[in-house]
């Protein structure tokens, strides 16, 4: 998962795409980057790009429009999950093609590429292209679709992109600037969301519309699965689809679990409202089973349980109460490497406040659980303030297989409840109880589970890895 955004047609264009950038940063913090555009400046020197190590707001402080003056920009947020996190993977990936700078910035994970009328994976891609001496500067999937691009015969760019991206399998919401076109697309299979959004000036997009409403522009749509919209510099606009027209949808349902701003709304719904409805689904499972855990407060683990957290509170009658805090400082710990520094990083990011928990029953809702460092150290400081009971309450399904789409899962052992019983994951945590959602209630809960991918909870995979 990543943040990408962008505008056209704005003379501060990279002012518009780092405030963009800033309110979408929950979607990556490993690095961050733009690329502008500017028609004033001679064939060859229109593009220019800055990328940094960290969280967006290093590169607002330090750019403005003064800096990198242009119409039109794109932005990204990198949360890696393919290639390694260093500034070499940072997007925008730029090269060049044929005298002009191409600029492209990608979230979502490619799988396989038709290519030389194969399907191959991304590997024996990087490898065929390797053998021919193309020189790769990222370990990245997204560099691909940037050679590919420059293989491609003739001058005109609307066909060339449409040429490469109907040969990609995988998940993309991306951007593309190039010789003074702005370019969005949505993989067919509508994996990642992707925002377009107006003013009396010019377009934005950005990965969710709530960033658009911030910062006063219009969210006209979502950009449609298999939807490609090229932008000239006049602001026209021209839409194609995809001809790789998948069996069903495959939304990533772990948006609404995790990634995605509660105040979002996405793949047509709220995802504050699909939040709640966890919560209180959960709630009613557990009293047709009567296994309502008698706790005393419900603890939402901030921010991503906040909302199901909420619902399964008021669901219950049992009161809600702030027992962990969360540092807004500390960044995302799941990305850490290595075991020992990712439960140091999570101890820095929430703490208790004992005066809420001592001596009673709690239970503490968070969103999922993917390796259970998380829970294993939260159940942990909550026993130690003083809680006479820690009850788990999970309002999603077991995470029990890998992601290929860009979620950063690919290794299976790796995820708890690949390989371990609910019964063995309490007793790892450290938990009185511990009480995850069904797979059947959250598949009601999305509406149209038809349309979702489901596959880190099922194994059922929409798009077949080669
Ligand atoms: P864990 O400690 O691995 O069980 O993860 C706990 C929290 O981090 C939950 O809020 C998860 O949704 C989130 N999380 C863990 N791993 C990932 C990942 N690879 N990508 C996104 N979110 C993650």
């Amino acid at each position: 998962m990543c943040g990408v955004f962008g505008c056209t047609g704005f003379p501060n264009a990279v002012d518009i795409t780092l405030n963009l950038g800033l309110c979408v940063q929950h979607r990556g913090q490993e690095t961050a980057g733009v690329a502008v555009f500017n028609p004033m400046q001679p064939q060859g020197m229109r593009l220019k790009k800055h990328c940094r190590i960290g969280p967006i707001g290093h590169l607002r402080e330090k750019l403005q429009s003064a800096d990198m003056p242009g119409t039109i920009a794109i932005g990204h947020n990198r949360y890696g999950t393919t290639g390694g996190s260093g500034l070499a993977n940072a997007h925008p990936i730029v090269r060049k093609i044929k005298g002009s700078h191409v600029a492209i910035v990608h979230n979502g994970d490619l799988v396989k590429i038709e290519f030389e009328d194969k399907m191959l994976s991304i590997d024996d891609v990087h490898q065929k292209l390797d053998e021919i001496g193309i020189p790769f500067e990222t370990g990245s999937d997204t560099e691909i679709i940037l050679h590919l691009l420059a293989r491609e015969r003739g001058d005109d760019i609307v066909s060339k992109v449409l040429a490469v991206l109907n040969r990609l399998h995988g998940a993309f919401s991306l951007l593309i600037l190039w010789d003074g076109y702005l370019i969005a697309a949505r993989d067919p299979w509508g994996i990642r969301p992707l925002w377009l959004g107006k003013d009396d000036s010019g377009y934005v997009l950005a990965s969710e519309d709530n960033p658009l409403k911030q910062l006063g522009f219009k969210p006209i749509r979502e950009v449609q699965p298999g939807e490609v919209i090229f932008f000239d510099q006049a602001q026209n606009i021209t839409t194609f689809k995809l001809k790789n027209q998948p069996p069903k949808l495959a939304h990533c349902a772990f948006e609404y679990v995790y990634f995605a701003r509660p105040d979002s709304i996405i793949f047509g719904q709220s995802v504050s409202e699909v939040r709640k409805r966890f919560g209180r689904k959960l709630v009613q499972e557990l009293a047709d089973k009567g296994q309502v855990p008698k706790i005393d407060i419900v603890i939402p683990v901030l921010d991503s349980g906040a909302h199901a957290g909420l619902s399964f509170a008021m669901s219950s009658g049992i009161p809600l109460d702030f027992g962990l805090l969360r540092n807004h400082y500390s960044g995302r710990n799941f990305i850490t490497p290595g075991q020992d520094e990712r439960r140091r990083q999570v101890r820095i990011k929430h703490s208790v406040d004992e005066t809420c928990v001592k001596g009673k029953r709690v239970g503490v809702v968070d969103d999922s659980i993917v390796r259970a460092t998380t829970a294993q150290c939260f159940v942990d400081m909550l026993t130690k303030a003083g809680a006479s009971e820690v009850h788990v309450l999970i309002p999603s399904p077991r995470i029990t297989h890998s992601c290929f789409y860009g979620l950063d899962t690919k290794k299976r052992e790796a995820l708890a409840a690949s390989s371990s019983t609910t019964e063995e994951i309490r007793c790892r945590i450290g938990a009185n109880s511990l009480h995850y959602l069904s797979l059947d209630g959250f598949k009601e809960c999305l509406g149209r589970p038809e349309n979702f991918c489901l596959a880190c909870f099922s194994g059922i995979y929409p798009i077949q890895v080669t």
